[in-house]
């Protein structure tokens, strides 16, 4: 790589001028180190495992569709009305609003923390009024400090540093394993979604997920009524119903089952919501109701998480790439090896992108 690296620098400016006219620019995505998969030119971010996302569609859509096509005209059959209609055009609409915010949840970028090209200068570091704190000798292999000490609301919380992004986490900012990037207010990486849930994608997990628990609810609660309807109608027993609308006692159990799971989900993330903490510190630190310096009070804590603005995004993946010359020749760094842990040997590692 080095060679390869190396002969590029070499070029002469009228070679390089040429190359840059025969090749069409690169876009940020399309170098991109992180595991993610790009749609419609950059437009859609999705993590490595998206395909998850496919199962997860079919388990919502394809009870609703049985649920409208099967119970709801049984249902305004047997009430000799237009109830059917009107069931079956609020749980259309319900869901095609999930999945909206499915796709909000998924597609989009959950606040990514771009990488640096090298990893930070010392004297950058020992710039904060209330650093360092190193602890001594834990430095890494780039004779970077691993921790460092930061204020959050009066309290000294410990942000790492990545080897892989080469920076140091803001607070809250975890590295998530799957994606290969650090994501701020880094919740967990949902397979079902197959995303990162992080600072900019966390309400509208937190509105698909609560939102699926009424859509259980609702099929539940109408399938139930179907049902009970078939039994005073034709004065007959629960059995009978049943082989009379078998598709709502199949429903019955299956929202049962589901309700379990987006439902518990629903109160554990209230629960996180109101305690203004992630999955990802609720399992690592257990705060108490003391320790945790993100804790605004309940009320402030909803309007934090769920009200507050979005930031915009810190990546913009449809941005042209600038092959910057000086990045051919800087790839040295306090005399160590500095190349980060991961993809660097693609020979991208001495592009980057025309944006900060
Ligand atoms: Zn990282
Ligand atoms: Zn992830």
């Amino acid at each position: 790589m080095e060679g390869k690296m190396q002969g590029k620098a070499q070029l002469s400016d009228s070679n390089r001028r040429i190359m840059e006219v025969d090749a069409p620019p690169r876009r940020v995505y399309q170098a991109w180190k992180g595991s993610n998969l790009f749609f419609l030119g950059g437009r859609l971010i999705f993590g490595p495992d998206v395909r998850s996302l496919v199962l997860t569609l079919c388990l919502i859509v394809t009870p609703v569709i049985f649920f409208a096509a099967a119970v709801c005209p049984q249902l305004g059959h047997e009430f000799h009305s237009q109830i059917g209609g009107w069931v079956a055009s609020v749980a259309i609409m319900f869901t095609a609003y999930i999945l909206v915010v499915l796709l909000l949840t998924s597609g989009r970028d959950p606040g990514i923390v771009p990488r640096n090209a090298h990893p930070p200068e010392p004297q950058d570091i020992g710039e904060s009024s209330n650093l360092p704190d190193w602890p001594g000798g834990q430095h890494g292999s780039t004779g970077l400090p691993l921790t460092k000490d930061v204020l959050v609301n009066g309290v000294s919380v410990k942000v790492k540093y990545c080897n892989t992004c080469m920076l140091y986490r803001p607070p809250r900012c975890s590295h998530c394993s799957i994606c290969n990037n650090c994501v701020e207010r880094f919740d967990h990486h949902c397979p079902w979604v197959g995303q990162c849930i992080g600072k900019r994608n966390y309400r509208f997990f937190f509105m698909f997920v609560s939102s699926t628990t009424i859509l259980c609810i609702y099929v539940f609660a109408f399938c139930w009524v179907n049902l009970r309807r078939i039994m005073d109608m034709h004065e007959c027993r629960i059995g009978r119903a049943l082989l009379k609308s078998p598709i709502s006692g199949l429903l019955i159990l299956y929202t049962f089952i589901a309700v379990w799971f987006v439902g518990g989900l629903t109160s554990f993330h209230l629960y996180l919501i109101s305690t203004n903490q992630t999955t990802y510190e609720n399992f690592r630190y257990h705060y108490d109701w003391k320790t945790n310096p993100y804790n605004l009070g309940v009320g402030q804590n909803f309007i934090d998480v769920l009200f507050s603005r979005i930031p915009s995004s810190k990546n913009n993946f449809r941005a042209k790439i600038k092959e910057d010359s000086a990045t051919f020749t800087s790839s040295r760094s306090m005399g160590r090896a500095v190349l980060p842990s991961s993809g660097s040997s693609n020979g991208h590692a001495a592009k980057r992108a025309n944006q900060s």
